[in-house]
């Protein structure tokens, strides 16, 4: 039987370090801008919890993290993939 060692990221928020399938990936692509789960370039990672992606702060650590500025309604856009992000059956973990 083949075991995947799980990739370990830090939360930018609570900077607790996850197994990277269960954080959302922000990336600054050279191309197309900032995508989520996908790209090239800087990236940052969050975890799921409410209190994390919900938190007044994560702009601005999002934008430290990433080094960009970023625009007002990217708080909206990542609200709405964070939360649909957030179906994964959280039980037996
Ligand atoms: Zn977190």
């Amino acid at each position: 039987m083949i075991q995947q060692n799980p990739v370990m990221r830090i939360c930018i928020s609570c900077r607790k370090t996850y197994d990277r399938k269960n954080l959302l990936k922000i990336t600054k692509d050279h191309k197309q801008g900032i995508m989520f789960q996908k790209g090239m370039g800087r990236s940052a990672y969050i975890c799921k919890s409410k209190k994390c992606y919900s938190d007044s702060k994560i702009k601005k650590k999002l934008q430290k993290a990433l080094k960009i500025i970023l625009e007002p309604e990217f708080i909206d856009i990542f609200e709405k993939e964070i939360t649909s992000h957030n179906d994964y059956p959280n039980k037996g973990i």
